[in-house]
């Protein structure tokens, strides 16, 4: 029998295991020397940039649309493809997504579709680096400081990633990253926001943890009402680990991500992801299968891998078409490119332990899938 490939897989070592067990032995489990020692290797690893860590990248979302002042009748600019969170967080703060369209090919937004949705009542902009393909930053930047608005970078794909030769997280205004198992690193669950004002690291620490300043003495206020989102010492002992893996892991990826390319080129009925950019961080290998000409269904498709012990993700379906987002005023047709991406993507595996000859029995199980779909 042969093996079954997942499309995701966390690749945690014995010496990972090892730091674990140290910090469940040392009596401080929750946050406190390990979680500063990540903040500062991740600080470090974003050119000396400020870092917080968070329970997970939709907190440090939660936190940055708060930093941006995101309130009641304030919109934020959200691309249609992307994981529902990206939204969520600004509707959560009171605020109204507003979702503009995508690039087929690279699955990220630009400054001109987000310039066409600018009104008076926009107070930040969030692109999202798609895949781990980073977006074009700097004519976003240019227009947000035309427009007076604040960035948020959901970075949750692009762990690793740069653009123009610079780090994503080493630029920009807020910057989140996820350390979700299925990400580029984790810390089972975590994620972390790194800030290009450090006068706002007070408040974001304020907003981790109920809100609460400590007082000379021992006493302590409570400024403002927020929730908790502090990572563990367990957690922050994997993401150092992690992170000092972060640069094989990116190799890996991309050198997977390249046979895949490779692989599959001029497949019927396959549309590859936009390649070739050098600070790719290759989170997700995810083409598109135009499923309607090979007279099938993605059901079927994903059926047919899975029966080849071959995991299929989707990733993700247009955010427009949810429920919540019909709510808001959103119908089908008003996103095409997303809408198309969101019918036709499967995201293949790809992960730090796949190995080539997997690769080969993935596109062969893709090949045979599409085929047999006719
Ligand atoms: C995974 C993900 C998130 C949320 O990350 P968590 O760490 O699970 O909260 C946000 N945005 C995007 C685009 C993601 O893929």
């Amino acid at each position: 029998m042969t093996a079954y490939i997942p499309f995701a897989r966390p690749e945690i070592d014995e010496d990972t295991i090892a730091a674990v067990s140290e910090v469940l032995r040392s009596g401080w489990i929750t946050s406190g020397p390990q979680v500063q020692r990540f903040e500062s290797e991740l600080a470090a690893y974003f050119g000396g940039r400020p870092v917080r860590v968070f329970t997970h990248a939709t907190a440090a979302l939660e936190v940055a649309v708060r930093l941006a002042s995101v309130g009641p009748g304030d919109e934020v600019i959200v691309p249609a493809m992307t994981f529902a969170a990206s939204a969520n967080v600004v509707a959560l703060a009171g605020g109204r997504p507003v979702l503009v369209d995508v690039d087929l090919d690279s699955r990220n937004t630009d400054a001109a579709r987000i310039e066409a949705a600018i009104t008076p009542r926009t107070r930040a902009i969030m692109p999202v680096h798609f895949a781990g393909l980073p977006v074009d930053l700097e004519p976003i930047y240019a227009l947000a400081a035309r427009r007076g608005l604040r960035v948020i970078e959901d970075a949750a794909h692009a762990m690793g990633a740069s653009s123009r030769g610079r780090r994503i997280g080493a630029q920009g205004d807020l910057v989140a990253f996820s350390f979700h198992p299925n990400k580029n690193m984790t810390t089972i669950e975590g994620g972390a926001l790194s800030f290009r004002d450090p006068g706002e690291l007070e408040r974001a620490e304020r907003l981790r943890f109920h809100g609460i300043r400590k007082l000379p003495g021992g006493g302590m206020d409570v400024l403002e009402h927020a929730g908790k989102s502090n990572l563990s010492d367990v957690s922050a002992a994997i993401g150092i680990a992690q992170l000092a893996r972060l640069e094989r892991f990116n190799a890996r990826r991309g050198a997977l991500a390249r046979r895949y390319l490779e692989k599959l080129g001029g497949v019927s009925g396959l549309r590859l992801p936009a390649a070739g950019h050098a600070g790719h961080a290759w989170h997700l290998f995810a083409p598109l299968v135009d499923f309607d000409a090979l007279n099938t269904t993605r059901e079927r498709f994903i059926q047919a891998m899975h029966a080849r012990g071959i995991g299929v993700g989707v990733h993700y379906q247009a955010l427009h078409l949810f429920e919540a987002f019909r709510r808001l005023g959103y119908r089908a047709g008003d996103f095409p490119n997303a809408e198309t991406i969101g019918a036709r993507t499967v995201t293949l595996p790809l992960h730090t332990q796949l190995r080539d000859e997997d690769v080969e029995r993935v596109c062969e199980a893709v090949k045979a899938s599409v085929r047999q779909a006719k």
